[in-house]
């Protein structure tokens, strides 16, 4: 730490921008004669997967002025970054991942010196600026690479209407840095505003304030985000868009030809924000709209503020997988609002995420709902929580990650999400919701627009819920220990347990008849249930029964229709549906489906083959998020341009 930077501190602190996390630096500060547990863990704030010196100078605001080019797949422009210099300087060291970088300046049009050192697959390369004491700016001349890895270019026939191309970005963790020149690290905190040229038969969306809800004849729009967010949360979107508002601060982005269905599908958003807002604090973000992106889109939903993006898998026609909205909302009070330090502390951001998820939609639909709703995701951290356990990375089970030298992605498991989120319910359970609402409301007005980490959040933890109650907790064990504590509270689903009732009638029997099921109208979940707990004893003429009446194969729900094709291979039945297969991992990118088919095929002969061939034919489809994690299952060799 250079000696000046204690003494501006204050000055920092003032600053909602703040460059690494107030608590953090408090706790330094007092750290070295208290025995604590915090102690032991407080070299983890470094954020081991950013390049940056933002403890010495640290972005403010970033200005943009970017050219879409679709025939060359490129971003071409400029960002000048609003700098704060605290300890003087001469070097300002940005994170950039295979950029063309053509030239830099100072304020004023000052041409300076930079360097880009060594390349990392994960972190990419440091850029080191020189620049003065005094600099106020520093203004990057830049371009991305066709094969940057937030963007996925998409031909016309990949979208929803077939007609025209599309782009989106996809920031979190450590992508930023392949479209932005920036420090990417979700310790800095910047405002920004951007003006982008896009062919002018398409719209351009950002996370940010301004966006349009009709195309303009120039092609030219202009943005801004006055409110400070991590880099991860800065996001790009451009397509055949029109919009449809759903209330007065929400609306709906999409494909003209999907935008009435998932007007319909979002329709509670509204009073999705009601209820959390009565829960946890106002809404502090303005507008909330949701974009429906292409099928390609790696994940169900990406938080970026004032606009979620989400996969059009969710649209289902009976709002049944509105929970992912529930979710992405409800990082704009935990991840957005109140930031996970470093990726090792992404429990914070997620785990919170799916307690207040659940929460939501208890409010709106009922605890029975609600309990049905996180058992089909206990069941999944279950299986998960196992093979970590048994893998390379058992710590990867522990809530406080050490990724270092990892890509932060092998972070994203369901212990950050749902272990975290049962690790809040237990303490729930444990004081009660009489107590425990207003902490975690507390949580988040006392950190707001901060970063944290799980150290500064034990100690908060303890200030304020735990000693006040005179409680223990073995919150150690929940956050640095492997695997689930035997007091974890247990979500139980007396839906589910009807559900199995009829599994148990399958093997044997001589038609589906015999499950009572044609009348009955179960919710997707149920479904999935159904399909995961059909019985290992079923033979394939039952198999063929449930496929002749219930068509998972065909289903048009992603949820089910993944089950099926999971539970199929699980009994060694990829034959009947490698149709149905092709067609799904050709058309979805989504990696939470993509994942577990493709390790179940590779577990024979008949499945490697099969998906191998499958393959090569759908990876040219996936954002590299997917593509990545694929590659790896299947041992995918491939060139490096
Ligand atoms: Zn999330």
């Amino acid at each position: 730490m250079h000696p000046h930077f204690r003494t501006l501190l204050a000055a920092v602190l003032l600053v909602l921008s703040a460059c690494t996390s107030s608590d953090v630096k408090d706790l330094n500060d007092q750290a070295e004669p208290v025995e604590d547990i915090s102690i032991a863990h407080v070299n983890d704030q470094i954020d081991n997967q950013s390049y940056s010196n933002c403890e010495e100078v640290y972005s403010t605001h970033l200005s943009m002025e970017l050219t879409v080019n679709f025939d060359e797949k490129k971003l071409i422009g400029f960002v000048k970054h609003d700098i704060e210099n605290i300890t003087g300087t001469t070097t300002m060291i940005f994170d950039v991942n295979q950029l063309s970088i053509d030239k830099v300046v100072l304020d004023d049009n000052e041409p300076t010196q930079f360097v880009i050192g060594n390349y990392d697959d994960v972190k990419g390369s440091p850029m080191e600026v020189t620049v003065k004491p005094e600099t106020k700016s520093v203004t990057i001349y830049y371009s991305t690479q066709p094969n940057s890895k937030a963007l996925q270019w998409l031909a016309p026939q990949q979208t929803a209407g077939k007609k025209f191309p599309y782009l989106f970005t996809q920031g979190e963790a450590v992508l930023t840095r392949t479209w932005i020149p920036c420090q990417d690290t979700p310790q800095n905190r910047i405002t920004y505003d951007a003006t982008l040229q896009v062919p002018s038969n398409l719209l351009a969306l950002m996370a940010a304030d301004n966006n349009p809800t009709e195309k303009n004849t120039e092609g030219k729009y202009a943005y801004t985000m006055d409110i400070p967010i991590p880099t991860y949360l800065i996001a790009l979107a451009v397509g055949d868009l029109e919009f449809q508002a759903t209330g007065e601060r929400t609306g709906v982005y999409a494909s003209p030809v999907l935008l009435e269905a998932a007007t319909y599908e979002f329709a509670e958003v509204e009073e999705m924000i009601k209820v959390t807002e009565s829960l946890y604090g106002d809404y502090q973000w303005g507008r909330y709209d949701i974009l429906v992106l292409p099928t390609s889109f790696p994940y169900g939903g990406m938080e970026n503020p004032k606009l979620t993006f989400a996969t059009p898998t969710i649209i289902t026609g009976d709002r049944s997988l509105v929970s992912l909205i529930a979710h992405e909302l409800a990082h704009s009070w935990s991840g957005n609002l109140v930031t996970n330090a470093t990726w090792d502390d992404f429990w914070l951001n997620e785990g919170f995420t799916v307690y207040i998820e659940n929460r939501i939609m208890e409010a709106i639909h009922g605890k029975e709902h609600a309990d049905m709703l996180f058992s089909i995701e206990y069941e999944e951290l279950e299986i998960e929580n196992e093979e970590i356990l048994a893998g390379e990375f058992p710590g990867d089970s522990k809530l406080k990650l050490e990724l270092e030298g990892r890509d932060p992605d092998d972070g994203m498991t369901t212990i950050a999400y749902i272990k975290g989120a049962l690790f809040l319910k237990t303490l729930e359970d444990l004081v009660g919701r009489a107590k425990f609402d207003p902490f975690v409301k507390s949580y988040f007005a006392d950190h707001q627009f901060q970063t944290l980490t799980t150290e500064a959040f034990i100690l908060y933890l303890n200030d304020k819920l735990l000693t006040p109650n005179e409680l223990t907790f073995n919150t150690d064990e929940w956050i640095y220990g492997e695997g689930i504590p035997v007091n974890s509270v247990k979500i139980t689903s007396d839906r589910f347990d009807r559900v199995e009732e009829k599994d148990k009638l399958i093997p044997g029997m001589e038609s589906t008849d015999m499950l009572g099921l044609s009348q009955s109208i179960w919710s997707t979940q149920e479904w999935m249930h159904f399909v995961r707990q059909i019985p290992k004893e079923t033979t394939l003429n039952e198999f063929e029964m449930l496929e002749d009446d219930f068509s998972f194969s065909q289903s048009g729900n992603a949820e089910i229709q993944a089950e099926w094709f999971i539970r199929s291979i699980k009994q060694e039945r990829i034959d009947p549906i490698k149709k149905e297969m092709e067609e799904f991992l050709i058309r979805v990118g989504r990696r939470k489906f993509l994942e577990p088919i493709y390790e179940e095929l590779m577990k024979s002969e008949e499945g490697f083959a099969f998906a191998t061939e499958v393959y090569a034919k759908a990876r040219p489809n996936y954002h590299s998020i997917s593509y990545q994690t694929i590659d790896e299952i299947l041992g995918w060799e491939v060139e490096k341009g």
